[in-house]
């Protein structure tokens, strides 16, 4: 059975001799694993769009292990990305994030257009790019159920008023009447900034002006809440 699906490459890994194992989210069947054949040698024509990054449409065959790629319809490979290592870090953190959350042969297309829209912004425009991922680390938090109401305390819902504190176990942010033993107080500058970015849509990013250290602030705490909903390691972002 062949079949077309369109998707984002998220990770080409060595496989065999000559092949490599693609690991693509498509907007229709979710995460599947492709078996793209020859893919290592000079003189293949999918050599290029078997890699990280490639979007577009990719032609299937049902082979007997799995997917096998017969051709593929690019619509961007971002590869300026390339060329800006501060900006590739943070695209790849984009597609790894992906990759950890996604299970296989479940669709996420929110997620999808999502990963794409920020990629492509962290490609082609001058914003920050941790603040864009930052964005994009807080909307796929929002998606997947997680979401941080940065304007009221997640136990009681009153509206916080000053003092905002953090649950290190459970990424809750909560007020001073509800603190747990586990609560750090939450640093202002790095509230003020999520409160900036759960107001703001993915397209007006470029309008939002912030210091670089409350980005790098906002983005640890961002990680941890990932990585405790998600038990997320990035590789590709240090802390
Ligand atoms: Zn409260």
């Amino acid at each position: 059975m062949d079949k077309a699906v369109s998707g984002l490459v998220l990770k080409a890994i060595d496989y065999k001799e000559n092949d490599k194992l693609l690991t693509i989210l498509t907007l229709d069947m979710g995460k599947i694993l492709v078996v793209a054949r020859g893919v290592k040698k000079s003189t293949s024509k999918l050599k290029a769009y078997s890699q990280s990054f490639c979007f577009g449409q990719f032609e299937l065959s049902q082979g007997k292990g799995g997917w096998v790629l017969v051709g593929v319809n690019p619509v961007d490979n971002f590869f300026e990305l390339l060329a800006d290592f501060d900006k590739y870090k943070q695209a790849c953190a984009v597609l790894e994030i992906c990759d950890k959350i996604c299970v296989e042969n479940q669709s996420y297309p929110k997620l999808l257009l999502e990963a794409l829209k920020i990629i492509k912004q962290i490609n082609y425009s001058a914003i920050n790019p941790k603040l864009l991922l930052c964005k994009f680390m807080f909307n796929v938090l929002n998606y997947e159920g997680f979401g941080i109401d940065a304007k009221h305390c997640s136990c009681c819902r009153s509206p916080f008023m000053n003092e905002v504190y953090l649950s290190v176990s459970t990424g809750e942010l909560l007020c001073h009447a509800c603190k747990t033993e586990d609560c750090e107080m939450l640093d202002g500058g790095v509230f003020s900034a999520l409160k900036i970015i759960s107001s703001v849509e993915d397209e007006k990013l470029s309008t939002v002006k912030l210091p670089t250290s409350v980005v790098e602030r906002m983005f640890v705490f961002l990680y941890r809440n990932l990585s405790n909903k998600f038990e997320i390691r990035l590789g590709s972002v240090e802390l």
